[in-house]
């Protein structure tokens, strides 16, 4: 399939992008039909119209992923390779990654809606960047000598675990399998993964990229389908050693439940968030703020597991904040995410941008008012648009305070005390991330402590980069972390191997 785009950074204008979309299961390295024979449109949620018919896979196909895995994981292609060559098949994934990247960037557009702008810029560089991040420590870790004295030799080795099955969502769809692959690929391990059901299309390609890279048959293979079937077939299967899931809390619950049920395999959760963005009464730069609020709750339509969702903002500057906010949403631009001036595209499904009006309107009905927002619009393009929309008079106990919506929806609150502040920001179940805003440093160290968020973002709102962990605390997960070496160590197992030195040896 070749389409033309318009324009786009790093895209000659008018240029045509040849999208290959790759539909059928990746299995032992090669493409393959679902057992069933059955496939599912995945759809354009833009226009609403069907983009490409996919393997709709099941157990059944879960099982022949396991099997090509653990055949790679046994004969020791990948885990026995040394490390050096390891990264250089990784490395040049990375860079055909950079290769593709309109195509891929096109393909993430038009199956998940996001801006082409961010896949241009975002989602795929930083796709390409995490692979070569791992590709590149995977030969520059060392393991470990235990200070035991003359007459022994301790090794503490990290070995990978062996086949790890991964669960990704939908909003980072390339991005958020790099997450996993980086680290469980780079460790050595050899992987099944299951793209969200609404965006598989990138992830596919992605595979035959790291095959044409070198990566031996069967390391990775990808099983689309829906997630009660694939993603609790792998969540349960007795020969995957460890599930590492990203996405709701929900579901991240079952997930946990399935491995429990079944071979106890060890478990990572990445889960959802319900981030708190404190502004103290101290900031004399609030277009610097506002600026990175607006960033924090509508990048990425607010479908966001890290979204600044609450705003708590000192009662002295609420106003004055609030007005430069809705001032700033004239920027984010609604429309088509294949303009390059688009900055909102569409929610993910009509069944979400449902969910997320209704949280508009629960908004409303408990008391809030509508500062800028609110409404469905381009609904005769057939897409699922939302504007942009910021809530003020919010408590902390409404559901637009308390449940995430994963929309570009922003809930006011205010304080008058640091105290008050921490403890409402605090007030959740989640915590995945938060952003402090002030100019005074004792109170940045102070507050940025006392907040229980896996990242704390200081005067900014940001996940870190690749040298960074991310993860959550609370209810927004646990088992690991994503991105930096941290990331290594759910995809390892530590191994001690004693040797004694007797005198008469
Ligand atoms: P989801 O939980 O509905 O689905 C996530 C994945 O699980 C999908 O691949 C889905 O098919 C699969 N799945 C569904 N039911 C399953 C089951 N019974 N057993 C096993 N797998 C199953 O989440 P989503 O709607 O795709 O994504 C949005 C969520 O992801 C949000 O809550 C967001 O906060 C979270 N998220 C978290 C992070 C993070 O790093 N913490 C990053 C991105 C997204």
């Amino acid at each position: 399939m070749a389409m033309a785009l318009d324009a786009g950074e790093g895209l000659p204008q008018g240029r045509a992008v040849d999208v290959q979309f790759r539909t059928k299961a990746f299995i032992g390295g090669q493409f393959v039909e679902a057992v069933s024979g059955k496939t599912y449109a995945t759809e354009n949620p833009a226009t609403g119209k069907p983009l490409a018919e996919v393997a709709e896979c099941d157990s059944r196909d879960v099982d022949l992923a396991v099997r090509a895995a653990r055949r790679a994981a046994d004969s020791g292609v990948w885990s026995r390779m040394s490390p050096g060559e390891r990264k250089r098949i990784l490395a040049r994934f990375a860079d055909l990654i950079d290769k593709h990247v309109s195509e891929l960037a096109l393909t993430e557009s038009l199956d998940a809606g996001k801006p082409i702008s961010d896949c241009l810029s975002l989602d795929i560089p930083d796709t390409a960047n995490c692979i070569r991040w791992h590709a590149e420590a995977a030969d520059k870790l060392y393991d470990e000598v235990a200070p035991t004295g003359p007459d022994n030799l301790a090794l503490i080795l990290r070995e990978p675990v062996g086949v790890v099955g991964a669960i990704i969502p939908w909003n980072y769809p390339a991005l958020m399998a790099a997450w996993k692959l980086g680290p469980a690929l780079a460790t050595g391990n050899c992987v099944v993964i299951k793209p969200a059901k609404q965006t598989s299309l990138s992830l596919l390609r992605l595979a035959e990229l790291a095959a044409e890279a070198g990566l031996p048959d069967g390391v990775l293979n990808v099983v689309p389908g829906p997630g009660e079937a694939v993603g609790e077939a792998i969540a349960r299967h007795m020969d995957i050693d460890a599930v590492a899931f990203t996405g709701s809390t929900e579901v991240g619950r079952q997930v946990l439940r399935h491995a429990s049920e079944s071979n106890l395999k060890r478990v990572l959760l990445e889960l959802g968030g319900k981030s708190p963005q404190v502004v103290m009464g101290d900031v004399t730069n609030l277009d610097h703020v506002a600026e990175q609020a607006a960033n924090a709750i509508f990048w990425n339509m607010g479908e966001n597991c890290s979204a600044g969702s609450r705003l708590i903002v000192h009662t002295t500057i609420k106003d004055a904040l609030l007005e430069k906010l809705v001032g700033l949403t004239r920027q984010w631009i609604v429309g088509d995410p294949l303009d390059p001036a688009t900055r909102i595209g569409p929610m993910i499904t009509k069944t979400h941008l449902d969910r997320v009006l209704s949280y508009v309107r629960a908004g409303v009905d408990e008391g809030a008012g509508i500062v800028v927002g609110g409404t469905r619009v381009l609904a005769e393009t057939g897409g699922y648009f939302i504007e942009p929309t910021i809530f003020d008079r919010v408590s902390n106990d409404m559901r637009i305070a308390r449940e995430e919506i994963f929309g570009p929806v922003l809930a006011t609150l205010e304080f008058s005390t640091e105290e008050e502040a921490i403890s409402i920001a605090n007030d959740t179940p989640y915590g995945l991330a938060a952003s402090l805003y002030t100019d005074n440093l004792h109170v940045a160290h102070r507050v940025a402590r006392a907040l229980k968020a896996g990242t704390v973002a200081v005067n900014c709102y940001s996940e870190g980069d690749m040298t960074t962990p991310f993860g959550g605390y609370k209810m927004s997960g646990f088992g690991g972390h994503d991105k930096s070496v941290h990331a290594h160590e759910q995809y390892t197992e530590l191994k001690t191997v004693w040797m004694q030195f007797a005198a008469n040896h």
